[in-house]
């Protein structure tokens, strides 16, 4: 059976097509600059990836030409052969527990949530619509990045705000990168061949996460409301006082815009380093001598390991650490620094293992307490697993 993974942005489309259940990918790509100018789509095919020049007015026109790739490239011989098309949503709040097959009630809660994802859930409408007209004989199915976190009770979901807050605004802890935590969670499950297990995932990536997880489910993640809390991230701050904002804004009569930009577009590695938002480039600056990368990089590492000592003592010991996304899987000397900060609690770092970049690998010792992994995220395949699963 053939099953579209789509993740639509407000400019771009990524997409992977599955043969599943076997889960083999049949092509790949991204559609960019929708709407913009010097529209292009790459696809990648049989180990081969073409870039193209399109003039791409909207999604819709996107999905049009990746009807016309997936023919002309005999991935299908007619539409009716594609069953599913797995939609990926920011932002389900409460409303979403699991992945659900998309209706026109769906949407219209999807759009409702925008002012919680005022960037992404729109971009998803966007998409789903589109796939829908030109695509209508497919099931959608909308995953939530949310919708893993669910399971948090409430004394770790909610804020010490006015409670009011909560019940007329909505504030409360929502997290974000669910789909990623939950493929890294259920990939230690398999590779611990154990079904109950409590475990940390670090998805390190230009946004940051940190999830505890215990038999397969979620107990706490330090993204909150929205994804700018937690570790530092490439240009967001992470956790704050909250203070700061009323005095910078009295300060400097910044307005709630200009403050927005600095906390989620000015801060972290770029705020810090002065430099990039970029861990290679910080990693580049390191090796020149630049002191404010050092002090960024030494940041962020202090950030992760606060929040894995922190979730240990929450699940009352781990049988497992996994690092994933760009960071997770690239950076060997902010994996280094990270398990060496660790060691109090046993966990030794195979200096030679972590060597590597983007590849599945154990990374401690043989004697470590407890095994750390690299595991690379694979988001595209759960929503593959879900739509297929959903579907029937
Ligand atoms: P997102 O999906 O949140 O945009 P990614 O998961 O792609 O982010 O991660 C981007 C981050 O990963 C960047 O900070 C980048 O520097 C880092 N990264 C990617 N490749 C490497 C590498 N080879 N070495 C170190 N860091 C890397």
């Amino acid at each position: 059976m053939k099953i579209l993974s789509v993740n639509a942005g407000s400019s771009s489309l990524k997409f992977q097509m599955y043969e599943m259940p076997e889960e083999k990918v049949l092509i790949s790509g991204v559609f960019e600059r929708i709407g913009i100018n010097d529209s292009l789509y790459t696809i990648k095919i049989n180990g081969e990836k073409i870039t193209k020049k399109a003039e791409l007015p909207n999604h819709k026109e996107a999905v049009r030409i990746l009807v016309e790739e997936l023919l002309d490239n005999n991935v299908i011989k007619s539409l009716d052969e594609i069953k599913g098309i797995g939609h990926r949503v920011v932002q389900g709040a409460d409303k979403f527990d699991k992945s659900v097959l998309i209706d026109d009630e769906v949407v219209e809660i999807i759009s409702e949530l925008s002012s919680l994802a005022p960037l992404h859930n729109p971009a998803a409408v966007t998409g789903i619509k589109a796939f829908k007209e030109i695509i209508p004989t497919a099931q959608a199915v909308a995953v939530f990045d949310t919708s893993f976190h669910q399971t948090m009770d409430k004394e770790t979901y909610l804020y010490a705000l006015p409670y009011n807050w909560y019940t007329d605004y909505q504030v409360r802890k929502y997290g974000a990168h669910g789909t990623s935590h939950n493929y890294v969670a259920n990939r230690l499950s398999e590779i611990l061949n154990k079904k109950d297990c409590r475990v940390i995932v670090c998805h390190l990536g230009n946004g940051g996460s940190i999830t505890a997880v215990k038999d397969g489910k979620c107990v706490d993640t330090s993204m909150g409301f929205t994804p700018n809390a937690g570790v530092i991230m490439g240009t967001r701050c992470g956790d704050i006082d909250a203070s700061i904002i009323p005095y910078m804004m009295k300060k400097t009569n910044m307005t709630y815009q200009d403050i927005d930009n600095a906390i989620n577009k000015q801060s972290g590695f770029l705020g810090i380093s002065g430099v990039s938002s970029d861990s290679r480039d910080i990693e580049d600056g390191i090796k020149q001598g630049n002191e404010r990368c050092l002090l960024a990089q030494h940041m962020f590492i202090r950030r992760v390991v606060d929040y894995i000592a922190k979730y240990y003592v929450l699940l009352n010991g781990v049988d497992a650490i996994a690092f994933t996304a760009g960071i997770g899987e690239n950076s060997i000397d902010i994996r280094k620094g990270i398990i060496e900060k660790l060691a109090v609690l046993g966990i030794k770092i195979d200096e030679e293992k972590n060597n590597v970049r983007g590849k599945e690998q154990l990374i401690t010792t043989s004697d470590s307490s407890v095994p750390v992994y690299i595991i690379p995220t694979d988001e595209e395949v759960m929503i593959a697993r879900d739509t297929y699963n959903l579907i029937g």
